[in-house]
């Protein structure tokens, strides 16, 4: 296997290096880089950050860099998704994020783009890509989060059909609810059908009366993610994506794009960190550090294979090849855990502190952040049954409920 480029990949590469240096700084691997403050308890220079992140998307769609791989007639750069990959690797060099705003835009337009009407493509697409409107993914639930087909959330037809529907339900997890103008949600609106047959997918406006979002504070003292309640939202006719009962289906191209996405990021130049904080703790040579920090490079190293071979697998269109998504949520948790484990212990004393410690609790809020990293995106064990079942052969697991209506389902 040949990683080196080609000569149409390298010119793909000058160009987003062009771009970047002239609209971006380099990281400098510490405190002053505004990309790391999503990591932080402070409210005001969490809000500081949120504001440079939609900053930072407004200057990529501006400059024809935004949604690299999404048709252009959109508002994207009609790229390929090697070039979006090109581009992802020199960008995570630079002190520059969409961060709050990524993830949700990187699930929503593709779906929206796939499936959504004309007047929705016409209405939302482009605010969404350019961050000028913030979206939020309302699926999990209490009882539905690794089997999300067996979700409650109702959407009854309104009185009037022409007034659309009418939602009740408690979605759970919802990142960034607190700060998104629309939600993508679903909802069951045929209970007398097999769990994955009567679920439809809509469009809701976050503002809508009903809608009582509430913020769950983490070990870190922030709120990632949040409860919804709907309590009689009226969510309009023209709002419903795909057709009627057909969301699971709608769904499955925003959870495609969600492993994709978990499976390809986050995981660049971790090493430069936690050496330096070995070396401004005068660490570097203790016999047992040096053994830890070997193995945090060792892991870097695998892990950037195993994305290359993800990455390869994405740009090839080989789904077949998707397993690979598998292999990296596992191994990138289990390298997040112990690297910023280590750099916490290598604090010492210093470690136990918060706000006070050097570098303003990165390592601290890092460490604690792991936990949401292994469940986020399907849970660490999901994962390894998937690998069990696609890439070992081994039988699947029981499933006694999908032939059967939702409605006599057991809760
Ligand atoms: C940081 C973060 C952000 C998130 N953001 C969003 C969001 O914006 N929108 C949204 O809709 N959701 C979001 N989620 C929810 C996420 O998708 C779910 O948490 C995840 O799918 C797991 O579901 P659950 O929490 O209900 O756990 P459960 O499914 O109840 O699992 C509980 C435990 O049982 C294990 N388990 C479950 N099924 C199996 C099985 N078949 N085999 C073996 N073990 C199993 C799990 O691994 C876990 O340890 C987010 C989660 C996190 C952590």
């Amino acid at each position: 296997m040949d990683f080196e480029d080609s000569a149409v990949e390298g010119k793909a590469r000058a160009e987003a290096r062009a771009f970047l240096d002239q609209h971006a700084e380099l990281k400098r691997g510490d405190d002053r880089d505004w990309s790391r403050w999503g990591a932080t308890t402070d409210p005001e220079r969490a809000a500081e950050y949120r504001r440079r992140c939609r900053e930072w998307q407004t200057t990529l769609y501006d400059n024809g860099w935004a949604g690299i791989t999404w048709p252009k007639e959109w508002g994207g750069r009609g790229g390929t998704r090697t070039e979006q990959i090109i581009f992802g690797q020199e960008a995570a060099r630079y002190d520059v994020t969409p961060g709050f705003i990524g993830a949700a835009q990187a699930l929503v337009g593709p779906t929206l783009i796939k499936w959504g009407s004309e007047a929705q493509k016409e209405r939302y697409v482009r605010p969404l890509l350019r961050g000028d409107e913030v979206w939020c993914q309302l699926f999990s639930e209490p009882g539905a989060g690794s089997d999300l087909s067996n979700l409650a959330a109702r959407a009854v037809a309104a009185d009037h059909p022409a007034d659309g529907w009418v939602v009740d339900g408690q979605k759970v997890w919802t990142s960034s609810a607190q700060h998104a103008d629309f939600g993508i949600l679903l909802a069951r609106t045929d209970p007398d059908v097999p769990k994955h047959h009567g679920i439809s997918f809509f469009i809701v406006d976050m503002a809508t009366p009903g809608i009582d979002v509430r913020p769950l504070i983490q070990a870190q003292g922030v709120a990632h993610f949040n409860e919804v309640f709907l309590d009689s939202v009226l969510v309009p006719a023209e709002n419903l994506v795909g057709e009627l009962g057909n969301g699971w289906k709608v769904a499955r191209t925003t959870l495609g794009n969600e492993s994709q996405m978990i499976s390809g990021g986050g995981q660049a130049n971790t090493f430069p960190n936690v050496l330096a904080t070995a070396r401004r703790v005068g660490r570097t040579d203790d016999p047992t550090v040096r053994q830890e920090l070997a193995r945090v490079w060792g892991n870097e190293a695998i892990l950037k294979y195993l994305q290359l071979r993800l990455q390869s697998a994405i740009a090839h269109e080989r789904w077949d090849q998707m397993l690979h998504g598998s292999l990296l949520k596992n191994a990138f948790t289990r390298a997040l855990s112990h690297r910023t484990t280590l750099a916490v212990d290598l604090e010492g004393a210093e470690g136990m502190l918060w706000d006070d410690a050097e570098g303003g609790g990165f390592w601290q809020y890092q460490c604690l952040n792991q936990f949401a990293a292994r469940i986020g995106g399907g849970t660490e064990e999901v994962h390894r049954n998937n690998l069990s079942e696609q890439a070992l052969g081994l039988p699947r697991e029981q499933r006694s409920d999908l032939d059967l209506p939702w409605s006599q389902t057991k809760k």
